[in-house]
């Protein structure tokens, strides 16, 4: 097998926490790879079209990544997220800025390369072995991070994991995400007015319709479904935002596949894909004929990825249980805080359930539920650390995502410059560095 280099830090995704803890890590002075799939970096908030970032739900809004904060920075710089509320942003944006600050910071990018296999010594990762055009090769590292969203790494490594929920393994649905263009929106936020929305204006639409609320767009929704444009299905989770830097256009949180709920099985993701292009075929037709200012709109985009939620939860050396998020758990080596509520999407007939924390208090994620329990120099960011499925509804939010990856970044570089094992070391010093970047942790 070819050998294609050597590196201090490989990142294996460069997602929402991959990209981050890349840019960490290479700021520390580490050499870093990212080895990405895609031909583009950004993971879920780019190739699966998801925007806004939901807030961490702490009062203020306090930043839970000083990388984070750089990155709405720069997309406020341009346009692309809106100055007094940056959580909306431009996903097309996000990919070069992303990228620009991979760059800056020194990062290799190794895209259209999949991560296949692990090399180990022991029970401590050497290295991974990667797929791309010119065949498999292999890379070193004194540290890996997982960033796959779906612990890929981890799991080939021999990490035990969870998926779905504790009953019947069955994960939260996917959904595929589309964008509508040429939009009078102006006119529709009009039209949303009269039907009882409050305040609504042009430059910044919000709407959802869920069976059961009775929120303003139910009615429009029954009848379109008697009268045949939608199916029942169609109205079950519909949600969309206006996109900064996007005049005109809209990004849509559904359709939701709900049937899907082995969110790993490529032949379920194909059917997401094939189903979801009906539904928001069905979806377009439905609101131009009945939303005012859709009658000229298009579909501009439609994910390359299916989104999905959760699937693959690593056993990490803390788990995080859902009384530590009841009970709002303190730790030492906490490295992200979040009272984003635990925010589980309808599982077969189970409707959509939020548990919110009471307004002042937050949960706590040490770092030890990013360290694997039995592979050594091993690190996993995202939305797949160790944590129960209720847990992680509440910790797959982009603002957590972000944290955990500059956290991991930061702890890759630390366990290189002491000459320790990722298990070896005290993640009060991954802490106190967040700190000194001004992160409130
Ligand atoms: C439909 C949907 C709606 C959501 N809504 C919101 C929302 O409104 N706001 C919010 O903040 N969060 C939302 N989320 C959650 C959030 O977007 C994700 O949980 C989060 O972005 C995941 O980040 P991650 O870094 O763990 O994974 P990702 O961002 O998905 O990154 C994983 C990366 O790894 C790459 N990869 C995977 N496997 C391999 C491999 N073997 N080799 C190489 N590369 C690989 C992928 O291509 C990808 O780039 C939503 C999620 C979904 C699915």
């Amino acid at each position: 097998m070819k050998y294609i280099g050597d590196y201090d830090v490989i990142v294996a995704g460069g997602g929402t926490a991959g990209s981050v803890a890349a840019i960490s890590a290479a700021r520390m002075g580490m050499k870093v790879l990212i080895v990405e799939q895609m031909g583009f970096l950004g993971g879920t908030a780019t190739a699966s079209l998801v925007t806004p970032l939901m807030s961490n739900g702490i009062k203020g809004n306090p930043d839970n990544s000083s990388i984070g904060r750089e990155i709405n920075e720069r997309l406020v710089a341009t346009g692309d997220a809106y100055p007094d509320n940056p959580s909306w942003f431009n996903p097309e944006a996000l990919k070069y800025v992303l990228e620009d600050m991979c760059m800056a910071a020194g990062v290799r990018l190794l895209y259209y390369s999949t991560v296949t296999d692990v090399i180990m010594e022991g029970n401590s990762i050497k290295g991974v072995v990667i797929h791309n055009k010119d065949g498999f090769s292999a890379v070193h590292g004194r540290v890996v991070i997982d960033c796959t969203g779906d612990g890929d790494v981890a799991a080939l490594a021999g990490v035990p994991y969870e998926s779905g929920r504790v009953s019947d393994g069955k994960n939260q649905p996917v959904s595929v995400r589309f964008e509508v263009g040429n939009i009078q929106l102006d006119v529709f936020a009009d039209f949303l007015n009269e039907i009882g929305y409050n305040g609504m204006k042009g430059d910044r639409v919000e709407i959802a319709s869920v069976w059961g609320r009775n929120w303003p767009l139910e009615k429009i929704f029954r009848e379109a479904v008697k009268s045949g444009y939608i199916l029942e299905q169609d109205g079950a989770y519909f949600q969309a935002f206006t996109i900064p830097g996007k005049p005109g256009c809209m990004s849509f949180n559904c359709p939701e596949i709900s049937n899907i709920t082995r969110a790993l099985d490529p032949y379920n993701l194909t059917y997401a894909q094939v189903e979801g292009k009906k539904a928001i075929m069905r979806l377009h037709k439905f609101m131009k004929k009945y939303f005012a200012g859709f009658q000229n709109s298009y579909i501009c985009n439609t994910a390359v990825n299916v989104g999905i939620r959760e699937s693959r939860r690593i056993k990490g050396k803390y788990y995080l249980k859902v009384d530590d998020y009841i009970n709002c758990t303190k730790f030492d080596d906490a490295v992200a805080r979040t009272a984003y509520p635990i925010d589980i999407h309808a599982v077969d007939s189970e409707g959509l359930q939020l548990k919110y924390l009471p307004e002042g208090e937050y949960m706590e994620i040490p770092y030890r539920c990013m360290v694997p329990c039995n592979v050594e120099n091993l690190l996993v960011a995202g939305r797949c650390i160790s944590a129960s499925f209720e847990v992680q509804a509440s910790i797959r939010i982009q603002v957590t995502c972000r944290a955990l990856g500059e956290a991991a970044g930061i702890a890759a570089a630390l366990s290189i410059e002491e000459e320790i094992t990722t298990g070896d070391l005290n993640g009060v010093k991954v802490r106190k560095i967040m700190r000194d970047r001004g992160i409130f942790i």
